[in-house]
């Protein structure tokens, strides 16, 4: 099987979605429904999340093996640095690739408990997201991936920071970058612009969150620390408690969010789908038109979005 690093070469705009461990079996239910609705469409890869810690991590690293296992779709594993030896991820790469997968989103994660408390590294273990990513490319024809943020790491101290360390990520042998959710397209091209005048053209993938309900929503995006656009916030709240409502609204946000994205030229668009695959559908089948422009024409689009 080829590897996502292969498949952005080819510059067809990928499509991919992101699933997290269940917790129950109910939620396990959930997710392979989920999983079981996006297979036939074909996605360019879906991926799972690493747990904050324990259960939850056997748990995705389990979902990850099936996938690759029992279903015709390429898994990328999640994995952080969190709570691990260098010993232990070299293990947990080792069951990755015993599982013939080939493609990992590498991540340094954040302190288990509270996110934005201070971060502790594992005596053992790595400080930055380039380290692992070195080691996952030491161990075998991996296909790496890595975190973009779009509105900057709320850890970096300032854009130069993060710009600089995203790009050793990059040098220690990223092929792409998944984005942190956000809401204003403008922010996804200026990270790429400032990217590119640093000599930096690894794809950045942009994450479409679709913004269906309104309190789960804007908790995450405090959690992310993005942006939530005001005028969308009012039209959710105006939805009340009518979740058709709020669904049409988040849908049509993220279809338009999608669309202009692709017109823009990115590389591909991964959707979070909070295990539900309803909305990432609708919104799949709506820039439908859109994914079917071929790459030349797309500049011409986006001249035209601007206008
Ligand atoms: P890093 O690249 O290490 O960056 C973290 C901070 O350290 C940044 O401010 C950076 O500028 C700074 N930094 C980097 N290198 C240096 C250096 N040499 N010296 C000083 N400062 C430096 N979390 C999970 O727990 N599980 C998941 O599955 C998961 N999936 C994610 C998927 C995506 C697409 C994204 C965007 C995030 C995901 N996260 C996940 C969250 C992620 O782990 C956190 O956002 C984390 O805080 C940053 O990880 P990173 O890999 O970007 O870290």
């Amino acid at each position: 099987m080829t590897t996502l690093r292969e498949t952005l070469a080819t510059g067809t705009p990928t499509f991919s979605f992101e699933f997290f461990p269940p917790r129950t079996e109910a939620g396990e239910r959930t997710l392979w429904n989920a999983i079981r609705r996006i297979e036939p469409i074909g996605p360019s890869f879906v991926s799972v999340t690493y747990g904050a810690g324990g259960s939850s991590r056997d748990r995705t690293i389990d979902v990850t093996k099936r996938i690759a296992a029992e279903t015709t779709l390429r898994p990328v594993a999640h994995l952080t640095a969190v709570g691990h030896s260098v010993a232990e991820l070299r293990h947990i790469i080792g069951a990755y690739a015993d599982a013939g997968v080939r493609d990992v989103l590498v991540l340094r994660g954040d302190p288990p408990g509270d996110p934005k408390g201070a971060w502790v590294p594992h005596p053992h273990g790595f400080t930055h997201a380039h380290e692992l990513v070195r080691l996952v490319r030491q161990l075998g024809d991996f296909s790496v991936g890595v975190a973009a943020f779009p509105e900057r790491h709320p850890r970096s101290a300032d854009w130069a920071d993060d710009i600089r360390h995203f790009a050793a990520k990059c040098r220690a042998g990223a092929d792409y970058a998944i984005t942190q959710m956000f809401f204003h397209v403008e922010d996804y091209l200026r990270l790429r612009d400032r990217l590119a005048a640093v000599g930096c053209l690894t794809p950045i993938i942009p994450e479409i969150m679709p913004a269906t309900d309104f309190r789960q929503i804007a908790r995450f995006a405090e959690l992310s620390n993005a942006r939530f656009p005001t005028g969308l916030a009012a039209r959710l709240e105006a939805a009340g408690d009518n979740p058709a409502d709020a669904h049409r609204i988040g849908v049509e946000h993220a279809t338009l969010m999608a669309e202009r994205l692709l017109a823009e030229g990115a590389p591909g668009l991964h959707y979070i789908t909070l295990n539900r695959s309803t909305a990432t559908l609708e919104i799949h089948e709506n820039i439908r038109p859109t994914r079917s422009l071929r790459t030349s024409d797309r500049s011409f689009h986006a001249l035209a979005a601007a206008h």
